[in-house]
Formats: C-alpha cells, sequence, structure tokens
C-alpha cells in the first residue's frame, strides 16, 4: 500500500470511529434525558387528569370524555373502582387490555402514597404511574396512565435521522479533505523517495525544488547538497583517474624513449663496423640515456614519498643565504660553460624548513634556469618582505607564455617536449619543486615574458 493511501485510510478510519462514538453516545445521552423527562411529564399529568376524571359524571357522555382525554393526553388510562375491578380502560385496543383487576399490593401502595406513583422498571416496554381518586360523580378509585416507551424515544428518531446525515456528510468531506491533504504530505514524500533513488543510481545531475519551508524543504536542500557533493566528489574522481592514466602513459613514453635510444646504440656497436669516435659516440649516449632514467626514478620516488609521508619534511632553522651560496657555487661552471653570468645575494635570513629539500628546490629552479637561458643573466635572491623570506630565481632566458603558466608545475608537463628531452629534462623538475614547497605549506609562483626572461619564487616563515 501506497504512503499516500496509508495515510488517507488512517484519517478516514480514525474519523469514522470518532464520529461514530460521539454519536452513539450522544444517543445514549439523549434517550435517558427523554426517558426522564417523560417520567417527570407523567408524573405531572397523572396528576391532572386525576382531577379531570374526578368530575366526571357517569353518564352517555362519559366514556366519550374519558376517551377525549386520553386522546388529548397521549396515554393509555384504565381506572379501577374501589374493589379494584377494572371499570374504563380508553382508548381500547384489543392486543393491549388492561388487568381486570388492579394488583393489590399497587392498590396499598397508591393508598399510601401523596400524588401519584410511578412504577420504573428498565424491562418494561411501558411507563406506569397510579394515582388514587377522591370521586363523588363516579365509582373511579384508581386511575392507571400509562405510555410506551418508544412514543417517549420517538424525537430520537429524527435525531438519530440528523446525526446518521451529518455523519455521512462528515465521512463525505473527510474522505475528501484526506485525500486531499495525504496528497499535499505525501507528494514531498514521494518527490524525495524519487529523488534519493535517482541519487542512488548515480544520477546526480537532477536538483530537487520542493519550494517547501518545513521538513520536507530542509530535506529536500540537504538531498541536493549530498547530490551536489557526489558530483563534485565524482568529478573530482574522474580528474584524478584521468590524471593517474595520464601519469602512467607519460611515465612509459618517457621510459621507452632512452630506452629505444640505448636499444639503437647497442645495436649500432654490436655491428663491429664502427671506428673508435664513434664507438664512444654510441657509448656515450647510451650512458646519457641510462642517466637519464635514473634521474627519472629518482625523482618519482621523490614525488611519490611527498604523496604518501607528510612526514617526509625535518624542519629546522638554518640561513638560507649558505644554501644560495652553495647553489651558485656548484651551478658556476655549468652557467660559465653556456656563456650565463650567475648573481647571488647576499643577505643572511634564517628560515625554518628542511634544508636539504630547499636545496634540492633552489637546484632544480636554478638548472631550469640554465637550461632555458641562452644568453644574459640568472639570479639568486633571498630578501625579506612582510615579515617572511622571498627567495626568488631569475633569468634572461626564452621565457614561458601565459597558456602554460597553469599547467606548468604538473608532472611531465612541459612548454615544448622535444626540446626539454634534449636538455636531459625529465619533466618532473617544477613538481618536485611544487611537492616539497607544498609540504612547507608555502607555494611556488612564477611570473614570465616570453622571450625576455621568467622569475620564480617562494616564501619561508622568517626567523631572523
Ligand atoms: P624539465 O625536466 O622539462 O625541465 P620541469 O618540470 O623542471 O621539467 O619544467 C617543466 C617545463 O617548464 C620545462 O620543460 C620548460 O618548458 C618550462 N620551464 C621551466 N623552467 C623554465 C624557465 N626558467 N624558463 C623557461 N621555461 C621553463
Amino acid at each position: 500500500m501506497s504512503i499516500r493511501a496509508k495515510l488517507a485510510w488512517t484519517f478516514i478510519l480514525l474519523l469514522i470511529f470518532g464520529i461514530t462514538a460521539i454519536s452513539s453516545y450522544s444517543i445514549l445521552f439523549i434517550r435517558n434525558y427523554l426517558l426522564s423527562e417523560g417520567e417527570q411529564q407523567i408524573i405531572n399529568d397523572t396528576e391532572w387528569l386525576a382531577i379531570t376524571i374526578q368530575n366526571l359524571r357517569v353518564d352517555e357522555d362519559f366514556e366519550t370524555n374519558l376517551n377525549e382525554a386520553a386522546r388529548t393526553s397521549g396515554y393509555r388510562l384504565a381506572i379501577y373502582d374501589e374493589n379494584g375491578i377494572l371499570f374504563a380502560d380508553v382508548p381500547y385496543y384489543r392486543e393491549l387490555q388492561a388487568d381486570e383487576t388492579i394488583d393489590t399490593n399497587i392498590a396499598s401502595l397508591i393508598r399510601n402514597t401523596e400524588g401519584s406513583l410511578l412504577l420504573s422498571d428498565a424491562s418494561s416496554e411501558r411507563l406506569t404511574s397510579y394515582v388514587g381518586l377522591e370521586t363523588i360523580h363516579n365509582p373511579a378509585k384508581y386511575l392507571q396512565v400509562s405510555i410506551s416507551k418508544g412514543q417517549i424515544y420517538e424525537p430520537i428518531k429524527t435525531i438519530r435521522w440528523i446525526i446518521y446525515t451529518g455523519m455521512l456528510i462528515s465521512i463525505g468531506l473527510v474522505l475528501i479533505v484526506s485525500i486531499t491533504f495525504s496528497r499535499y504530505i505525501s507528494k514531498p514524500i514521494l518527490q524525495l523517495e524519487a529523488a534519493a533513488r535517482d541519487i542512488a543510481g548515480g544520477n546526480t545531475s537532477k536538483s530537487l525544488n520542493l519550494d517547501r519551508k518545513d521538513e520536507f524543504g530542509t530535506l529536500a536542500e540537504s538531498l541536493n547538497r549530498m547530490a551536489e557533493k557526489l558530483r563534485s566528489d565524482n568529478l573530482e574522481l574522474k580528474k584524478l583517474y584521468q590524471k593517474q592514466a595520464q601519469f602512467f602513459a607519460d611515465i612509459t613514453h618517457e621510459i621507452r624513449n632512452p630506452l629505444h635510444t640505448i636499444a639503437g646504440s647497442i645495436e649500432m656497436l654490436q655491428l663491429g663496423q664502427l671506428d673508435e669516435k664513434q664507438q664512444k659516440k654510441y657509448l656515450l649516449t647510451a650512458e646519457r640515456q641510462t642517466h637519464r632514467i635514473n634521474r627519472l626514478f629518482k625523482d618519482l620516488v621523490t614525488l611519490q614519498r611527498y604523496d604518501s609521508d607528510g612526514q617526509f619534511i625535518q624542519k629546522k632553522r638554518f640561513n638560507i643565504n649558505q644554501a644560495i651560496q652553495m647553489i651558485a657555487e656548484l651551478y658556476d661552471s655549468e652557467a660559465s660553460e653556456k656563456g650565463l653570468k650567475l648573481q647571488a645575494s647576499n643577505r643572511s635570513f634564517t628560515v625554518e624548513a628542511d634544508p636539504d629539500k630547499i636545496e634540492q628546490v633552489l637546484e632544480n629552479l636554478i638548472s631550469n634556469a640554465i637550461k632555458f637561458t641562452n644568453s644574459g643573466t640568472i639570479s639568486m635572491n633571498a630578501r625579506e618582505d612582510n615579515g617572511q623570506v622571498i627567495v626568488e630565481v631569475l633569468d634572461t632566458g626564452i621565457g614561458i607564455s601565459e597558456e602554460h603558466l597553469e599547467r606548468l608545475f604538473d608532472r611531465f608537463y612541459r612548454t615544448d617536449k622535444a626540446r626539454s628531452r634534449d636538455k636531459g629534462g625529465t619533466g618532473l623538475g617544477l613538481s618536485v619543486v611544487k611537492s616539497i614547497l607544498d609540504a612547507h605549506n608555502s607555494d611556488i609562483h612564477v611570473e614570465s615574458t616570453p622571450g625576455e626572461g621568467s622569475r620564480f619564487w617562494f616564501t619561508l616563515p622568517n626567523f631572523s
């Protein structure tokens, strides 16, 4: 059974029970009320009927007058003489005859009672009252006045009819109201259920708009938020999966290239027709490619460690200037070989970071600067800014155009793949830089103008 039908039936049954209970109670109450009113009425009527009958003369109109009294009062009248024998019985019905003689117990009770005597018997179908008569003109001694209880309960028929009609109308109204109301209540439940089913089935694109301020509205909002979160998580997962797939494809590609070159060199050497100079050339090529694979694996291991272990970094306070001077010395000859000037600032700043990793950052940035600069100057500076130390590497090289800047730190991303490989690059240098600085809660920034040069910089906490 649907929730809507359940709700409708609950309302209908509850209201039918309620209405039936109230109607039954009302009818019972009215019956009792009518009976006690009837009892009071018969007592009063018996007394004035007694007065009327006491004054009747026994003549040819006696019967007619008695009948008239019975008719106008609506009671059945039975009159007994002083011996207790039935004297008159009006109106006369064969099937409803008065006793020929009055019960002697009742007769003595009447004699001992002042006013009328009501005999109330719940099992009896009639209400009966007696009174003693003081007659002069007729021999009547006892008057019995009775009426059927059915006559007293007569108004109930109308009341019952009114109540039952009202009940039927109410049930009809209840049916309409409960069906409408249950529809109103169950509609959002059905909508929520459909939305939850959609989400469970992976369809998170739909958004639920209930336009209600109650709990259903809040629930719909929560469901929408849940769907939105699932949607963005799914997108994130998809991106991650694509990134990973791309990453593996890149690794394969990066290894296949040098392996091909090495295999080619070995094949040439195996031919045995090369002079010493050529042999040396192929051996050198194979050696360079081996180094390249070696570097690639080293970088990959480093990246993997940063990805899985945040504790890899061991911070301590050290003078950044020493690191700058050390790297400048290390790369001085390489820069000179290309005819480049390598400058390094000489200002001391105490920073808190992992010195080895920061040296690796500087090394990667400087080696890139040398790789991608054909003439001019490479500078490495440390300076203070807003309470922090800014470390920057500047070059006057080929620069990087705007469209590459966003993906520059992605693994294996190069602005010019062939050129980078020619220069022995793995395409992981800047990813390693980013990972190291991420682990330091710092960021790597770049600004560059193609043909003019580039500037890479990052900040470290200053403890000078
Ligand atoms: P690679 O091993 O190719 O140097 P990196 O991750 O270090 O890998 O650098 C990614 C790419 O960014 C390089 O291939 C190059 O295209 C560009 N790049 C990095 N540094 C510079 C720079 N100083 N000047 C111009 N281009 C640069």
